[in-house]
């Protein structure tokens, strides 16, 4: 039985006293929740803060973003022993908004998934299709080429340290959720791909998280598909009361 993992991406929101008091309201509630697990992504600037907060409890804190070295003259990024140091169990690599926004192909998020990895974080990969992809019906080639791509190189152990996020582009922060039929086919495909290439245990221990616009009304359908096993939450994790019903319409 794969445990579900909720994921909350605060995007580059939130202030330092913001930060603060969402990481401790999701504490208060969940700080001791052992059924599902639970992680927060707070902007960069904000990790000690938030970590301070999660510090001793059962709340994980994860980065949004790692550049594939320890450290060196890499202007403005971070470096994988600084996720390290600051207690960051998970990284989130492969996010659209990095794809389509900020340029970052398959081989560098390959080498953030490689890095990551070899540095002992877990790493929560994500995959997802255009709108125009999905409408010429390239769902699955498109799913198949970033996600053989993000885990090229790894072995079937390694694998167990990545959870894949299937994120339709068209999706994310649009208020469109992915149908469940859409979701439940795509996180079938992922673990398909993953059988493929890396066997059947790994694709059987494999966690799936939905993201793109799920919410406190759409959750509890998203979050219990056969193959989908939690949610990366965007703007509802922003809000701890929608946020914690997120958690709880999971269990
Ligand atoms: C995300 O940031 O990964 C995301 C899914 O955003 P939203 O929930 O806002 O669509």
């Amino acid at each position: 039985m794969r445990q579900r993992l909720i994921v909350g991406n605060w995007k580059m929101f939130t202030t330092a006293a913001k930060a603060r008091r969402l990481a401790a309201d999701v504490v208060e509630e969940l700080g001791s929740e052992t059924r599902v697990r639970v992680a927060l992504c707070p902007p960069v600037p904000y990790l000690g803060i938030v970590g301070e907060v999660l510090s001793g409890t059962a709340v994980a804190l994860g980065a949004q973003n790692v550049y594939p070295e320890n450290e060196g003259a890499f202007t403005g990024e971070i470096g994988i022993n600084m996720l390290l140091d600051l207690r960051c169990r998970y990284v989130i690599v492969g996010h659209s908004e990095r794809r389509h926004t900020l340029g970052e192909d398959d081989r560098f998020i390959n080498r953030k998934v490689v890095a990551a990895l070899a540095a002992g974080l877990e790493v929560i990969a994500c995959v997802g299709e255009t709108l125009e992809q999905r409408r010429k019906r390239q769902t699955r080639a498109c799913l198949e080429s970033q996600l053989i791509s993000a885990l090229s190189g790894l072995t079937a152990e390694q694998v167990r340290h990545v959870v894949v996020a299937y994120e339709p582009v068209w999706a994310i922060g649009t208020g469109v959720n992915a149908t469940p039929e859409q979701a439940q086919e795509s996180a079938a495909e992922i673990r398909e791909l993953v059988k493929e290439r890396f066997g059947e245990e790994s694709a059987r221990a494999l966690l799936i998280l939905d993201g793109g616009s799920v919410n406190a009304t759409n959750a509890a359908t998203l979050m219990h598909l056969p193959d989908m096993d939690g949610g990366l939450i965007g703007h509802a994790s922003l809000e701890a009361d929608q946020f914690l019903s997120i958690v709880r319409s999971s269990l």
